[in-house]
């Protein structure tokens, strides 16, 4: 799929010669294994187009703690504003799990979505055919397949929105009703249209399909989250667009997950609709996902999965996840969709050999290999 790059759509890469600097940043765990895996998998790729992968290596998450006392120092974030892209690995793990939630590790994702101002959240959801057997789906609802790009609103709605405590006053018999808590979703029209947008321009590259996703009958943010994307779909005619309360989209994907292509979604609902339509696919540890920001900014690619602490430093970790998302960062990033395309068909090559790490070896007849032989097998197919 060749497509124009989004994050940094404005840059003029000829100019830049085909050097590309890319803030690393491993974190914790098996954060580090499936970084290194995706970089060697980046070089191949640099080998063979010609382009050059400059890395610098950051800490964020829970050894920046240890070393800074931050999980994220400004010096980091301004490392990440200054680079071309940042690739993620994973944060967090059992040693800094009493720290206050501030203080947690996982406080660097947040800084970094802020910082970078990375408000759209890309998540595809692939049913490999090498791995069907994995999903929990019956054979007759992935008849069609799966293959939908979820696309998060990522700095907004109800996860940013006011919220507090306070006295509830009395319940209707007069009992007293305690402290009272409450979260505020509210969305701009801007917002919306920022987002909507994005969910039109992936549409239009892929099967040009648009389904939106909301409580309209409900939610008055949702009522203007409709008008907005009524009103941006009437510049994409091309694109099939309809719209899901969320309670029956969260059905339909388990029972006809093929018939959907690009989800649109607010920050609440896109973080459910995207770990169900995961979790469908099979293994967490072929997902991968993008956030991207305005014009001009970084994107930043991690894969969707955690630090895994119970398989790190093992060779254990499955890498395809953060390979996909380095694939992503070139076909969003730096709009080199056809070296995307090629990491892509390496790991489904991979795959049909029959190469899986053990999250994903289900078969008998597979051939289990561990995270740095994965790795290799990927590469095997970029020459
Ligand atoms: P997790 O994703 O780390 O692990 C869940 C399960 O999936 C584990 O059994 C793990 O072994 C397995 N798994 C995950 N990735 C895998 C891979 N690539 N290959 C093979 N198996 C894989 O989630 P968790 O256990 O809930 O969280 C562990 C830590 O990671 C926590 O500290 C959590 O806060 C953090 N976390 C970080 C991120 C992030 O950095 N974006 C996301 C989720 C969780």
């Amino acid at each position: 799929m060749s497509v124009k790059s989004f994050s940094r759509t404005g840059i003029d890469w000829e100019e830049k010669m085909g050097v590309y600097n890319i803030a690393v940043i491993p974190g914790d765990g098996i954060g580090t294994e499936v970084t290194e895996a995706a970089c060697k998998v980046l070089d191949a790729v640099a080998g063979k187009f010609g382009h050059q992968f400059v890395y610098k290596t950051l800490l964020a998450g829970g050894c920046a703690i240890d070393a800074h006392g931050v999980a994220l120092t400004p010096e980091t974030l301004n490392e990440c504003k200054k680079s071309d892209s940042v690739l993620l690995g994973a944060v967090g793990g059992p040693k800094w799990d009493n720290l206050p939630g501030a203080e947690r590790p996982e406080r660097a994702l947040l800084d970094l979505r802020g910082g970078l101002e990375l408000f759209a959240n890309l998540r595809p959801a692939i049913l490999y055919p090498q791995l069907s057997s994995a999903s929990p789906l019956k054979d007759e609802n992935l008849k069609n397949g799966i293959d939908i790009m979820i696309v998060r609103e990522l700095t907004g709605g109800l996860y940013f929105g006011d919220r507090g405590r306070r006295p509830g006053g009395v319940m209707p018999d007069g009992s007293p009703k305690g402290m009272e808590a409450f979260d505020t979703e509210a969305y701009s029209e801007a917002e919306i249209e920022r987002i909507v947008r994005v969910g039109f321009e992936l549409a239009k590259a892929r099967k040009k399909k648009l389904t939106s996703v909301d409580k309209a009958n409900i939610l008055e943010s949702s009522r203007l989250w409709r008008e907005v994307n009524e009103r941006v779909a009437k510049e994409y005619p091309e694109v099939e667009y309809e719209y899901y309360y969320v309670d029956n989209a969260a059905m339909q994907l388990v029972r006809r997950p093929g018939d959907f292509d690009v989800i649109v979604t607010t920050n609440m609902f896109g973080d459910i609709i995207s770990d169900e339509a995961g979790m469908i696919t099979g293994s967490i540890g072929m997902l991968p996902s993008a956030s991207l920001g305005k014009p001009g900014m970084p994107g930043m690619y991690e894969p969707v999965h955690g630090s895994a602490p119970d398989i790190a430093g093992q060779d254990k970790a499955n890498p395809c996840a953060a390979i996909l998302s380095a694939a992503m960062m070139l076909r969003w990033s730096f709009g080199l969709g056809e070296e995307a395309d090629l990491i892509e068909q390496a790991i489904c090559a991979a795959l049909d050999r029959g190469y899986r790490t053990p999250d994903i070896a289900y078969t008998q007849n597979c051939i289990r290999v561990g995270t740095k032989e994965m790795t290799t097998r990927v590469m095997e197919s970029i020459v």
